[in-house]
């Protein structure tokens, strides 16, 4: 079976952790798109883990975990991750983690070029992680970028790197900076690459064959919906696919179709970086929420944005992830409200509607709040019977006003913190 786990709103839904969660019923867990841009936290017996380019099967023992061909890979992050989370007790061999050799390699000069184009656009910035996302998936569809595979030809691997700088260095010249030095990177990739080509192979061949071999193959997405270049709340959006229907081509094997999309929706809202954000709430009451979902990003430690669930946006992040089943995860953060607010709608120039809009419109929309009543305590909860009423009754409204079944419910971050729906 091949399915997909993806992010219904704009990331940092709980993606990790239901992953982590879920991994046990599959073999292979496959990243199929972003670099480090983003963070998964996983919490388990062996310890707190923050990914951000590894697979979250990697914690499972008998997983094998894929990077695919659509990730773009800083080899010293990389390095580094791999460092840490062994130091915690997981084992890490080529046997459990296999890197496309079609995968992109983000570059010194790409965390740089994010970084000073950032700086350049001040107060109009995209809320860029800065970790040259953007500029290395320009790079690839300008078929400027190297990828693992090039590692494995040093003479080839030099004149490219020549080449790409000397390209590079026009575009930081007109910067005013400092020009690239060409053995800088590939010192660096030497010192990393060296470090990370006993994982490059050719996954393909490896999850075609695995496919044969009717293997469960899960696809683990970093990021939201609401953030996929095409159909996220562009230009505020990261630079690739985040969506369950690239999954299979990110991944390493085009042609194959995933059975299940399984969306990870959280209870409320939360953004990070710039753009419109409808349902944003402020001042004390964001700031109460933002406590107690301990809403600071995992990658950067920014304060997140928060806001209550947002229907519209959800609805369409269902829609455009062609989930199957939904996760819905925190709702414990959810006890200590009395009143829990939800926006139904947006107004849009005097317009209600429930159609999530693109462009000028999102930008002008305004939300719509209603209120549903407070639950208290679901931490314990281990079954949807133990819930109280008002929680099943905001779980129904939930479920009708984005058309798709919750098949989980997340009460907290430890892995048997949730409820199954049979
Ligand atoms: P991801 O990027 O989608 O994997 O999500 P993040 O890891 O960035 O953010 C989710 C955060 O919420 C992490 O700190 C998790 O440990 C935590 N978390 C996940 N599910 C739950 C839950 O049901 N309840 C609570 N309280 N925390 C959760
Ligand atoms: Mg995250």
């Amino acid at each position: 079976m091949l399915s997909a786990i993806v992010g219904i709103n704009w990331g940092d839904e709980g993606k990790g952790r239901i992953v982590d969660l879920l991994s046990e019923n599959y073999d292979i867990v496959c990243r199929y798109q972003g670099g480090n841009n983003a963070g998964h936290t996983v919490i388990n017996e062996r310890g707190k883990f923050i990914l951000n380019l590894l697979p979250s099967g990697i914690l499972r023992e008998t997983t094998v975990n894929v990077m695919g061909n659509g990730m773009v890979i800083d080899l010293e992050h990389l390095t580094g991750e791999i460092e840490r989370v062994r130091e915690k007790g997981i084992k890490i061999t080529p046997d459990n983690l296999k890197i496309s050799d079609k995968a992109i390699i983000c570059l010194p000069y790409h965390k740089f070029m994010d970084i000073i184009e950032e700086d350049r656009l001040g107060d109009k910035k995209f809320g860029s992680t800065r970790r040259g996302i953007g500029p290395v998936y320009a790079d690839k569809y300008m078929k400027k970028d190297i990828r693992m595979e090039d590692l494995f030809d040093e003479a080839s691997l030099r004149e490219k790197i020549y080449d790409l700088v000397e390209w590079k260095n026009i575009t930081v010249k007109g910067y005013g900076k400092d020009a690239v030095n060409p053995d800088d990177i590939l010192a660096w990739l030497d010192k990393f690459g060296s470090v990370i080509k006993p994982y490059v192979t050719d996954v393909s061949k490896y999850l075609y064959k695995a496919c044969d071999e009717n293997k469960n193959i899960m696809f683990e997405a970093q990021l939201g919906a609401l953030r996929d270049i095409e159909f996220g709340i562009y230009p505020y959006t990261s630079s690739s696919t985040t969506l369950s229907a690239y999954a299979p081509i990110g991944a390493g094997i085009p042609g194959k179709q995933i059975d299940c999309s399984l969306g990870i929706m959280k209870a409320y809202s939360t953004c990070v970086g710039e753009g419109p954000f409808t349902c944003e709430m402020f001042g004390e009451e964001a700031e109460e929420l933002r406590r107690a979902g301990g809403e600071y990003g995992a990658a950067t430690g920014r304060p997140r944005r928060v806001g209550p669930f947002d229907v519209v946006a959800s609805k369409y992040g269902v829609l455009v992830q062609g989930a199957t089943e939904i996760a819905l995860t925190k709702l414990d953060v959810l006890s200590y409200l009395d009143k829990i607010p939800v926006c139904t709608a947006y107004d849009i120039d005097g317009e209600i509607t429930t159609d999530f809009p693109s462009g000028v419109r999102l930008k002008k929309a305004k939300p719509i709040v209603e209120y549903f009543d407070g639950f208290g305590e679901v931490s314990h909860c281990r079954t949807y019977g133990e819930l109280p009423e008002n929680a099943k009754k905001y779980i129904k409204y939930i479920e009708e006003a984005v058309n798709c079944k919750i098949k989980y419910i997340s009460v907290g971050a430890e892995r048997d913190e949730y409820i199954e729906i049979k």
